[in-house]
């Protein structure tokens, strides 16, 4: 039996747009519109559903971006966020993007995490998680957002994670809304009733 390979590639369209809007992003709402205009384009060129992430240094360079592939992919892990810490501790060389707590990295994402994503943060070595949706504007246009504790923003706290809410929420629900808008599919997995 010969198993295939599993590999992830980006669409070929956010290294353009990465090269044309530049690596340094130093404000917090600069990283975030870098993401939400990445989760437009994700619908726009169809390469899948309206989710974008990234992960910068702390100074504000980005490391890797990272847009929602599960259909494109025939992959369910491939959110936004698990691409771009996927990719970032490959562009770093290494699974702890801390380094053992010496080096500052934050996941910035269109929409908080879902159950997957959450449980992959504490993983990545991620100092700190933006976000700009909410999770109930993901399950407003029919996304499953999965089971998370009511208090998970205190358990990532409590890791030394700082989680960042709602910062430009109006610009990543109005892609959300779009997408709803032009009939783009709600792909999550058949219910186990
Ligand atoms: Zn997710």
């Amino acid at each position: 039996m010969v198993l295939p390979e599993l590999k992830i590639s980006l669409p070929d369209w956010v290294e353009n747009f990465t090269v044309k809007v530049g690596n340094v992003h130093p404000q917090i709402e600069d990283r975030m519109r870098f993401v939400i205009e990445l989760s437009q384009r994700n619908i726009e060129h169809q390469t899948g559903g309206p989710f974008a992430a990234a992960i910068f240094h702390r100074e504000g360079n980005l490391i890797a971006p990272g847009v929602n592939m599960v259909m494109v992919s025939n992959c369910s892990i491939l959110h936004a966020e698990i691409v771009a810490i996927a990719l970032a501790q490959k562009v770093l060389g290494r699974y702890d993007l801390s380094n053992g707590g010496t080096d500052k990295y934050d996941l910035v994402s269109t929409t908080e995490p879902c159950a997957m994503c959450l449980g992959a943060i504490p993983w990545s070595g991620v100092c700190r998680l933006i976000c700009a949706a909410r999770d109930e504007d993901a399950r407003k246009i029919g996304f499953d957002e999965g089971s998370k504790p009511d208090d998970w923003i205190g358990e990532l706290e409590r890791r030394g994670i700082t989680v960042l809410c709602d910062i430009l929420r109006g610009d990543a629900v109005k892609v959300l809304e779009k997408y709803k808008a032009t009939g783009g599919t709600i792909y999550n997995a058949g219910s186990h009733e």
